[in-house]
């Protein structure tokens, strides 16, 4: 077989992988595998495509967003598609992407960024008109997501209306997750009575979320936390602050929840310190987490930048490491 073909095989292979996995995953809520096997997987893919970009092809997992809503929901359009985030595995990897970003912008001085973990559970989009909730999203394939409007009113720390003086109309985005005691605590209790338990955090939020009915999303432990601003309405637009992590304390003073963790930081250094001090103290946070992600704080850098197939070319998602290795790195157990 030539080397050409094998490739092609090989791609062949990862693809139809990945999209069962893709499916067991965002579809199912069941992945047969851990975040870290697919990762590698899906890395050995995007490398082959660069290598041999003849090969690749516009239906590629490397190209997607998450999987087409589920058939049983109604759904809803995205006015500004919901993308995915690139990865970094290593501090040079990091490095490299400031790197980019400072080349792209052809600026000499550090860029700040804002530093936020990365909040292991599902992607939500949050409309609200004349500040009241009116609807309410999943990502799905980041152009259509499932209706989940009546599920989300549920969750006790999501406003039903937001404070005096909110913008006519603001979509926020944000993830729903599952704090890990509430999980831990559901767990035995649906073992206790036979019924199915959730692999993890993640699969028990998107598995509570995506219910036709409400009442089961409603005894679900449940919560939320604002990231970012999805469409507002002109007039408040161009009273927006210019940094994003003034805009997350703007979604605050409106009444939505945001992770106070959240800080900025000036210098590719900082960012680091950031990501370190979450890692050590990552087992004591009462949510699991996958990651830092660091976003350009200016909003005219960020539309300066712009977006590549899947993601912004403003952020990154630095990974933390698999949690077997974790032991090695900070010694100290973890539970896998
Ligand atoms: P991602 O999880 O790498 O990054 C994007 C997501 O990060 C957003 O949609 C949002 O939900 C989340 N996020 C959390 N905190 C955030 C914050 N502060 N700001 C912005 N976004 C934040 O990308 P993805 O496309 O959702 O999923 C891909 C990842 O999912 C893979 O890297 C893999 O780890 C996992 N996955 C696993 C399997 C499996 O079979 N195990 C299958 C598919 C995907």
């Amino acid at each position: 077989m030539s080397e050409k073909s094998s490739v092609k095989q090989r791609i062949d292979t990862l693809t139809e992988l990945l999209s069962r996995y893709n499916r067991e995953y965002y579809e199912l809520d069941e992945p047969s595998v851990p975040d870290s096997e697919y990762d590698a997987l899906f890395r050995e893919l995007q490398q082959l495509e660069k290598k041999n970009p003849e090969l690749a092809t516009a239906n590629s997992p490397t190209q997607k967003v998450g999987s087409k809503p589920l058939d049983k929901f109604d759904t809803i359009e995205h006015e500004v598609p919901m993308l995915s985030l690139d990865n970094a595995f290593s501090e040079e990897e990091f490095e490299a992407f400031a790197e980019r970003v400072a080349q792209r912008l052809d600026r000499d001085q550090p860029i700040t960024f804002c530093c936020e973990p990365k909040l292991d559970g599902l992607a939500v989009s949050i409309l609200y008109e004349e500040g009241e909730l009116v609807q309410a999203a999943t990502r799905g394939d980041g152009y259509r997501g499932e209706n989940i409007t009546a599920n989300v009113k549920t969750i006790r720390n999501v406003p039903l209306s937001l404070a005096a003086g909110a913008p006519k109309r603001l979509e926020v985005r944000g993830e729903v997750f599952m704090p890990v005691a509430a999980f831990n605590q559901f767990n035995d209790q649906a073992r206790a009575r036979g019924d199915k338990v959730f692999a993890n955090p993640r699969n028990a939020a998107a598995g509570s979320l995506r219910q036709l009915d409400s009442r089961i999303t409603a005894k679900r432990p449940l919560h939320f936390y604002a990231y970012s601003l999805g469409v507002i309405d002109e007039q408040a637009e161009q009273q927006l602050p210019g940094s994003h992590y003034q805009r997350l304390q703007q979604l605050a003073a409106w009444g939505l929840p945001v992770n106070e963790e959240v800080k900025t930081a000036a210098t590719v250094a900082e960012c680091e310190a950031f990501y370190e001090d979450i890692l050590q103290r990552r087992e004591q946070l009462r949510y699991e987490i996958d990651g830092i992600v660091y976003k350009v704080d200016a909003i005219a850098l960020q539309n300066d930048l712009g977006f590549v197939a899947r993601a912004p070319r403003w952020a990154i998602a630095r990974k933390f490491p698999a949690q077997e290795q974790l032991t090695k790195i900070i010694g100290v157990d973890f539970q896998v």
